[in-house]
């Protein structure tokens, strides 16, 4: 069992604050992924539970034990970082065996446990390879399976794709995923790719600037985004937002007017997803000149100006239109989000 319990976690270096009123419970094997922008404490959170930081204020707890003051090599965790950290004089095999050395498990054991970790990461035709001549998505492997040999509660990984080129992230980000539901390990999982967040995590922590934002699964976050912040972090592209007016139940700003809101009259952020927009076939709610089109393969993606805003609307693959030229795009009600124009908050 180790659930991981933080409890009004803080962490300040002078007046900086790097962390802030971090509460959460992570359940026993949950994948958690702390989502944010460079910079925002998502690493720092991490190295705490690590116990490579200490924390300004507040408890950290791993399974039944406070560990604020137990010793990272005592916490009972694996970690994984960008930089795979191999020793290049070792091969495979010994590398992915290290920990077992270092924790004194009996010799007898280690063979077995090198192989089912190496054939859990498909490294089997490596294991007498040294570091030097394996690729970047090799060497992240048997950074993998070196944590996975130790057998731990808990897993930590800190951006342990981003050293690897697009499709490699693909494939290992897909066998991340299969491992964890082998595994089922408690784990913590750090990236600033809302894309891994989303396809990896059962839940998500979204922070930003030391604070958490929002906590929930990847489809809470996407489809009920807590603030503005949170809507224009997640999605690929981000929630279109537009400031306008609410009066009566009719949104108006720069080209735009929506009917059927409900909230209260004032001032308004207005959001709403490219995906669940689509190309008016007679009247829309925005109408605007085209500013540029991008096919993607399977859509073709519209971005219109709409006022000062870039407004994207998914449409047809087959849909082509020229530059410039007016665009009618239905965006009904039912689609929108409303938020508070000063606090950016989630009002509906
Ligand atoms: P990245 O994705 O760039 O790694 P992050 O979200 O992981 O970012 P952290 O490494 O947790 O960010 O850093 C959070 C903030 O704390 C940053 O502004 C960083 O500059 C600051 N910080 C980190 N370590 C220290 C330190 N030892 N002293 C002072 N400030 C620090």
């Amino acid at each position: 069992m180790a659930e991981i319990v933080l409890k009004n976690v803080n962490k300040r270096w002078g007046n900086f604050v790097g962390v802030k009123d971090f509460d959460l419970t992570i359940p026993d094997r949950e994948f958690l992924v702390l989502l944010g922008p460079s910079g925002c404490g998502k690493t720092t959170t991490m190295r705490m539970i690590a116990g490579l930081e200490d924390p300004t204020e507040g408890e950290i707890w791993i399974g039944d034990r406070m560990v604020n003051n137990v010793d990272p090599k005592d916490r009972d965790i694996s970690m994984v970082f960008q930089s795979y950290g191999l020793y290049p004089n070792m091969n495979v095999y010994e590398n992915i065996r290290f920990p077992l050395k270092v924790r004194k498990v009996p010799e007898a054991e280690h063979k077995e446990r090198v192989m089912r970790a190496s054939a859990m990461v498909e490294l089997d035709d490596f294991l007498h390879r040294k570091p030097a001549a394996l690729s970047g998505g090799q060497r992240q492997r048997v950074a993998l399976a070196r944590a996975i040999v130790r057998e731990p509660n808990v897993f930590l990984m800190d951006e342990p794709l981003s050293n690897l080129d697009a499709k490699l992230r693909v494939s290992t980000r897909a066998q991340i995923k299969n491992l964890s539901h082998e595994l089922k390990v408690t784990t913590i999982y750090v990236t600033h790719d809302q894309i891994e967040a989303m396809t990896l995590a059962d839940r998500v922590v979204v922070m930003e600037k030391g604070i958490v934002q929002q906590v929930g699964t990847p489809t809470d976050i996407y489809d009920n985004p807590a603030n503005t912040f949170v809507a224009s972090f997640i999605g690929n592209p981000a929630m279109n937002l537009m400031e306008g007016e609410l009066k009566d139940g009719v949104f108006t700003g720069k080209n735009v007017t929506i009917p059927g809101l409900t909230g209260s009259n004032g001032p308004v952020t207005l959001g709403f997803r490219a995906e669940d927009a689509s190309i008016a076939t007679s009247t829309g709610q925005i109408d605007a000149p085209v500013y540029s089109m991008e096919l993607l393969g399977d859509a073709t993606m519209v971005t219109v100006k709409a006022g000062g805003a870039l407004v994207a609307v998914k449409a047809d693959k087959e849909y082509r239109s020229e530059i410039g030229a007016p665009v009618s795009i239905a965006v009904p009600a039912e689609i929108c989000h409303l938020f508070d124009v000063a606090t950016g908050q989630r009002l509906t």
